[in-house]
């Protein structure tokens, strides 16, 4: 008999996951199918991105050479029936308080940041970048974890030492590198192209750093078709840049204002639905089913 989830005590709830304690040890880490953007909540939710989301993660967790927090499969027996599917059984970790973004291509924050000071997290760069270029390698820019509601900040390589000392800043601008680099390697082999993407690590209880959270997720990367991929211009993205979109060109809400924005057409929802269905099944090379 599976456990019910009120059996586990309630630890927190994200904008898009919801954390139970199994033990001491162990946490249940639950993916809904919600979707935010512009740090709102959006309404209604895209059936299956859970679902979707567990199992790109569940892959890449398997793909990628470092150790990482799942504690068991997908069908774990400590996993409850009405979350089954989308949830996984995770050591429980001490996280290191920041976001370990690695990028390869100039957009979004970085660019904005580039624009202004001709540097991302510190980190001088070439003249002449624009929207989407490729950068000459990829960078290690962290941010701060910002707290519910808040936006994260980029911070420099030099603010991570301060906070964490140098042996664990290098340990993570490294371990964020290499995963990157290995991850973006294959997505091109697909067809894909890994242009940026967020880690979290935490440390075991023998002391081991460990890749946590979600891996790899359109809602942790940016996925570019590398057929279409052309700098200078917004690339269109396996990502949540199609429901940006929609909120800031279509649907007539105003960012600038505090409301929150409109619900979602069934289109939309639809049209998002499965561009995080292709974004895994590209991925993987398996169906979604
Ligand atoms: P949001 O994503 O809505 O801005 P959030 O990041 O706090 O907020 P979620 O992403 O839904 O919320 O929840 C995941 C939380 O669990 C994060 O705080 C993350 O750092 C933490 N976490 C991930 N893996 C582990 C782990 N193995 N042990 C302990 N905490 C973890
Ligand atoms: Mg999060």
């Amino acid at each position: 008999m599976r456990p019910e989830l009120s059996d586990y005590k309630h630890l927190s709830a994200g904008k898009v996951r919801e954390i139970f304690e199994i033990d001491a040890d162990h946490l249940l880490m639950v993916a809904t199918d919600r979707i935010s953007a512009y740090d709102f909540s959006l309404e209604p939710a895209i059936p299956d991105k859970g679902k979707i989301l567990t199992k790109t993660s569940e892959f890449f967790f398997d793909l990628i050479d470092f150790p990482n927090h799942l504690a068991g499969p997908l069908d774990d027996e400590r996993i409850p029936e009405e979350v089954l599917g989308r949830a996984f059984v995770v050591k429980r970790l001490e996280m290191v308080p920041f976001e370990c973004v690695a990028r390869g291509y100039l957009t979004g924050s970085g660019l904005k940041e580039y624009h202004a000071t001709g540097e991302v997290c510190g980190i001088e760069l070439p003249e002449g970048l624009e929207e989407a270029s490729k950068l000459p390698e990829p960078i290690f820019t962290p941010a701060t974890k910002a707290e519910q509601g808040n936006h994260d900040e980029n911070v420099s390589y030099q603010h991570v030492c301060r906070h964490m000392g140098k042996q664990m800043a290098d340990d993570l601008r490294e371990a964020t590198l290499k995963i990157y680099t290995q991850a973006a390697d294959y997505a091109l082999s697909k067809g894909i192209i890994l242009a940026d993407t967020k880690f979290e690590f935490g440390i075991d209880s023998n002391g081991t750093l460990t890749l946590a959270d979600e891996v790899l997720t359109p809602d942790s990367s940016r996925y570019w078709p590398a057929e279409s991929y052309e700098p200078g211009k917004v690339q269109p993205s396996f990502d949540k840049q199609y429901v940006r979109n929609w909120l800031t060109q279509k649907s007539g809400w105003d960012q600038s204002d505090s409301t929150p924005p409109p619900e979602l057409p069934g289109s939309v929802v639809e049209a998002t639905r499965q561009r995080y269905i292709e974004a895994y099944e590209r991925l993987s090379g398996k169906r979604f089913c």
